[in-house]
């Protein structure tokens, strides 16, 4: 079958590799569609501990099931899936809890197990018993579907911020997980969301998605205007979807007494750590947490919240190459012009 094997940092070659073997309670997916995430151009350039190369990589993924080995129940040859990233081991104290996420082996697709930048996936047993793997609601595309993942990781970051009726919200970073968040918010019951961006390019995703206030940071103070927009109270709930200490900072500066704070993207390594006035936290009972990943559970809401139309995805898809281009696929993510992108096999 052809992949695009990850050989080494910066090397991806689009080449013929074996057709996957299933096991007995394992399946394998014709990829249909698979988008590529922030977290796959980090792999590419920087590695992560849990890529081995050489590997494939792709972990917002939608396909057809071909093969279904003899102990597999839930699904069977024909089935149209989703599948997401984060595979819970089902068996530690975490995913035990309904906290696969924080799965101590934290097995995930496009990781320690094959992604979905190829010809077929294929999902081991753990995957297929415990994983976010869900058939596709009639009436959704696979790239709509594919979109499930990142959008599953937004439904973590907010439920995790209690974000409910009437809450105001400010994401601090337009990439396309900041403008998902800004939808998600408004489905959630947000009365008034804002979002913050410093560069001029990701300004106009900002203005496409249903925010009420875009704040472009460059030129004017993110404090004093979120202070305006809330009567002086800060933001209920403050998301940072950017990868800035700075912006981490800020964020305790915004929220209101009460509030909630989630940091929803990570910092890189060896960027300086954060310095906070913990007075600030103290005086205003501020909630300070983080969030990364998701949970089957939430892969399924996301799945059927795109079904339902409450979200028109598809606006967010700005960019479709075929398997042979997933190169240009990934430097189309990095230009940082447009929202998401897909590779596709039609
Ligand atoms: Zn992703
Ligand atoms: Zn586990």
């Amino acid at each position: 079958m052809k992949a695009a094997v990850l050989e080494e940092l910066n090397k991806i070659v689009i080449k013929d590799i074996p057709k996957p073997v299933i096991e007995k309670g394992g399946m394998l997916v014709k990829v249909k569609a698979c988008a590529v995430c922030g977290s796959d151009i980090r792999i590419f350039h920087y590695g992560n501990p849990r890529v081995k190369t050489p590997q494939v990589i792709g972990h917002e993924v939608a396909g057809d099931v071909v093969e279904a080995g003899a102990e597999v129940k839930a699904f069977s040859v024909g089935d149209r899936v989703a599948i997401g990233a984060d595979v819970p081991c089902g068996s530690c104290v975490f995913c035990r809890n309904g906290m696969g996420n924080n799965c101590r082996i934290n097995y995930a697709i496009g990781y320690q197990f094959q992604g979905g930048f190829a010809e077929y996936i294929p999902l081991n047993a753990t995957t297929v018993k415990y994983g976010p793997v869900h058939k596709i609601p009639s009436g959704l595309s696979y790239e709509e579907a594919a979109l499930a993942e990142p959008l599953a990781c937004c439904i973590n970051g907010l439920e995790l911020s209690q974000v409910k009726l009437g809450d105001s919200v400010v994401v601090i970073g337009a990439g396309p997980i900041g403008c998902m968040l800004v939808i998600m918010a408004k489905v959630m019951g947000a009365k008034k969301v804002m979002i913050a961006q410093r560069s001029k390019k990701r300004l106009e995703l900002a203005r496409s998605t249903p925010a009420d206030v875009v704040i472009s940071t460059t030129e004017e103070d993110l404090v004093k205007r979120v202070m305006e927009e809330t009567e002086g109270r800060g933001a209920d709930v403050v998301m940072v979807a950017c990868a800035s200490p700075e912006a981490q900072e800020d964020a305790i500066r915004i929220v209101a007494n009460r509030g909630r704070v989630n940091y929803f993207g990570g910092l890189p390594k060896g960027t300086r750590n954060i310095s906070i006035d913990s007075n600030i936290i103290h005086y205003k009972e501020a909630y300070i947490h983080g969030s990364h990943g998701s949970i089957p559970r939430q892969h399924k809401t996301a799945l059927d919240i795109i079904a339902s139309g409450k979200i028109k995805i598809k606006d967010m898809i700005s960019r479709r190459f075929p398997l042979d281009r997933t190169l240009d696929a990934f430097a189309a993510v990095e230009n940082r012009e447009g929202m998401k992108v897909i590779v596709e096999n039609p």
